[in-house]
């Protein structure tokens, strides 16, 4: 394999040789010196980003191999994620002069459960088997409908992360909901629902005949039980394992803490290694209370704080330290303030743009720049806050011919809820259902309302991402119209599916497009952090706990975290509106007050237009969610208080305007559409185009026409 000249910069040669260094003491500063030299014992490093944490845990496990002070089978070393337990055992190995120091497990809480799981299982448990769940869905499934609820697909996804949740945080169904309203968690049914499916789910799961059905919290509980119980199950396992090494500490769960409490049992050879300001897990359970109150759990442990910065410019570094600053809060409180040791590079940068697309477009170019100059585009990224904002960038690196790949996500046509769109549309179409020009996204929108895209966005975090993923769509379709006013059904579903198709997984490594959690503990030479409007970053249902509250915290760390993300180039960027032409009611995130260039952020602060509340029925006050009834204002079943000479002289105006423009009539307006203003008797622009139905367009089309008809009934 050929080494590029990045790549020979970024491995440097102490973390694949060391043969030299015997000590595995080279290129280690101070402090990471003295936190791989500790004697045996509780030893905590509090770290800030590319600090060199894991350089520094993967130091000391061969030291303390190397000089013989444990051997390398007794050392367990464990992590969050698959892939920072292959980068920890990759580092290990490359450090192994023969001492053994690759032979040491480092592998995730999950799969070291496992393993101890198999082997002591027989012992404690008897003739019972156990099997693994690796999916809870059908289970949570019955459990709910055993409960006699009915729920969508959605809600048993969310179910079954709030019974992660409970399980990860050591509570239970009894305790479920007093925790969940402490949390403020956005859950999709009532507390006390979810935590009868909950208790149901853990009896179908034990009442499975013959074999025990464990989920993956079971293999933690059921390990950590067995060492608490069994004193010989214990008496082995200690013997087995003396040294316990943790990576990424501030994401430890109750739960894996309960589990590594019973590995430890009365010992206390235990390193952490974490960063608080890096907690950005809080709704799966994690916790930095354990990181942070680790050496007053062990007053004599060595603690250790790495401050200088070796991933990014001192330019990246600087940004980072401000955005971190104004953190506030427990978490806050170990923020340390990171000195970056690479050579200078470019400044930050910060652009605002009018919509989401040319925030996108405008990206694509830079990144061609980028490649052009030489970057490789797998050393490019771009990080955004929830995964449906990858559309616009999919679709701006397609045009601009840039490969890239999802991570941590499928790409936006691969949704489900967009391939079920693509179905409902083409059904529609076989049935010759049709609409061309501002009728299609109105005809859109009602076939995408049964597939979950209604006028509110609804509660629980699955139904939310369909939500907004649906509206992504909508919004697609908007742009297209806008663009091509003749487009009709077909097509749009020819123009969707050519869009699809052009989007193919790339086989080369392209761009990296990914969301903000998706790319923790990675890093690229180049990475744009778009969408940084208030309402994305921070999330509006953070925003909806308080501007002080731990869950608005939580997304300025999750800032952070993208900043520290990048070696040398840095594009933040954010968009007034989210459609082209449509109305700038976004401002830039809050977490740049003050450190956007003046230029940027002086913008003035309009007010994001509430979302108001949800539409209610004029006659009977209940909530409408069917697109008729939102347009009519009223149910489609509550009486019309109809103006029935308004309704026909507006049908007539219609035909003739109609036949006028030389189109068909629901071009113009549809039935329900005057139905509601004969209803409604709007006598200005505000109270038209407060009518479902009415944009901008529109109104400048026909709203004198309109606003005179009505006018003339009410003088006459
Ligand atoms: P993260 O917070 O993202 O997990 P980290 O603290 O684990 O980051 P590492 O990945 O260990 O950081 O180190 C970041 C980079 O800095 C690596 O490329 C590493 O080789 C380099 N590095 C660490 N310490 C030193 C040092 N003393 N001298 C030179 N380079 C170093
Ligand atoms: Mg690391």
């Amino acid at each position: 394999m050929s080494v590029g000249p990045a790549m020979m910069e970024r491995m440097s040669p102490t973390d694949v040789r060391s043969e030299a260094d015997p000590t595995h003491l080279g290129e280690l500063d101070d402090e990471q010196r003295e936190a791989v030299l500790a004697p045996r014992g509780p030893v905590c490093v509090l770290a800030g980003a590319g600090t060199g944490k894991t350089r520094t845990i993967t130091r000391r496990i061969a030291h303390l191999v190397t000089a013989g002070h444990v051997a390398a089978s007794q050392v367990l070393a464990v992590t969050f994620t698959q892939r920072a337990a292959g980068e920890m055992r990759s580092r290990l190995r490359a450090l192994d002069d023969g001492s053994g120091t690759g032979a040491v497990q480092a592998m995730t809480f999950h799969a070291a459960a496992r393993r101890q799981l198999q082997y002591f299982w027989p012992r404690v448990v008897g003739d019972t088997s156990w099997q693994l769940l690796d999916s809870k869905f059908s289970v949570v499934a019955q459990a709910a409908s055993r409960a006699g609820l009915q729920v969508s697909t959605d809600d048993v996804r969310d179910l079954a992360g709030e019974i992660e949740w409970a399980k990860a945080s050591l509570i239970s169904p009894e305790g479920y909901a007093a925790a969940v309203a402490k949390a403020g968690r956005d859950i999709p049914l009532d507390a006390e629902k979810v935590a009868g499916v909950y208790a149901g789910y853990e009896r179908l799961k034990a009442r499975a005949d013959g074999v025990a059905l464990l989920d993956f919290d079971d293999l933690l509980l059921h390990t950590a039980a067995a060492i608490e119980n069994d004193p010989a199950v214990a008496q082995e396992f200690r013997d087995r394992y003396r040294c316990f090494v943790v990576d990424e500490y501030q994401d430890v769960t109750p739960l894996q803490q309960r589990v590594l409490n019973a590995w430890l049992g009365e010992r206390d050879d235990l390193t952490v290694v974490g960063d608080a300001n890096q907690t950005i897990y809080s709704f799966t359970g994690a916790t930095p209370q354990f990181l942070l109150n680790f050496s007053r759990r062990y007053p004599d442990a060595a603690v250790v704080r790495l401050e200088r910065d070796y991933r990014s410019t001192p330019q990246v570094v600087s940004l980072a330290n401000q955005v971190i600053a104004a953190a506030r809060g427990r978490v806050a409180g170990s923020k340390l303030h990171l000195v970056g040791q690479r050579d200078p590079g470019p400044k930050p940068t910060f652009s605002e743009h009018t919509d989401e697309v040319a925030e996108a477009a405008a990206v694509a170019k830079k990144i061609a720049r980028l490649i052009e100059s030489g970057t490789p585009p797998s050393e490019i990224a771009v990080l955004y806050r929830i995964n449906a904002q990858s559309e616009v960038y999919e679709e701006a690196l397609t045009e601009a011919g840039i490969a890239f790949q999802v991570r941590g996500g499928e790409g936006f046509f691969s949704r489900q809820e967009i391939r079920q769109s693509l179905v409902a549309l083409q059904r529609a179409a076989e049935r010759g259902t049709d609409a061309s020009g501002a009728e299609l996204p109105e005809l859109v929108r009602q076939l995408l309302e049964p597939l979950g895209l209604t006028a509110e966005p609804p509660t629980g975090t699955r139904a939310r991402e369909r939500w907004e993923a649906l509206t992504a769509l909508a919004d697609l379709v908007n742009d297209e119209v806008a663009q091509r006013p003749s487009l009709d059904l077909r097509a749009l579903l020819a123009e969707l599916r050519h869009r699809a198709d052009a989007r193919h997984p790339p086989v080369v490594q392209g761009v990296t497009l990914a969301s903000l959690h998706a790319a923790k503990g990675l890093e690229w030479d180049a990475v744009f952090l778009v969408g940084l409007a208030d309402g994305t970053l921070p999330i509006s249902h953070a925003l909806a706990h308080g501007p002080d509250s731990e869950p608005v915290e939580e997304e300025r760390r999750l800032l952070y975290v993208g900043i520290t993300r990048a070696r040398v180039h840095l594009a933040l960027s954010w968009a007034l509106s989210r459609n082209p032409g449509g109305r700038q009611t976004r401002r830039p995130s809050r977490f740049l007050n003050g450190i956007a260039p003046q230029s940027q952020s002086d913008t003035p602060n309009r007010p994001r237009k509430p979302r108001g509340p949800a539409p209610r029925c004029r006659v009977c006050n209940n909530i409408l969610t069917t697109p008729p009834a939102i347009m009519l204002r009223r149910c489609e079943s509550c009486p019309s208080d109809i103006d029935e000479q308004l309704l026909a002289d507006l049908k007539d105006w219609r035909l003739r305007t109609s036949k006028d423009m030389n189109v068909p009539a629901y071009v113009v307006f549809t039935d329900n559409t005057l139905i509601a203003i004969a209803e409604t008797l709007p006598t200005d622009d505000a109270a038209l185009v407060a009518i479902p139905g009415i944009g901008a367009r529109k109104l400048e089309q026909f709203g004198a026409d309109v606003l005179a008809l009505v006018k003339s009934r009410q003088t006459s």
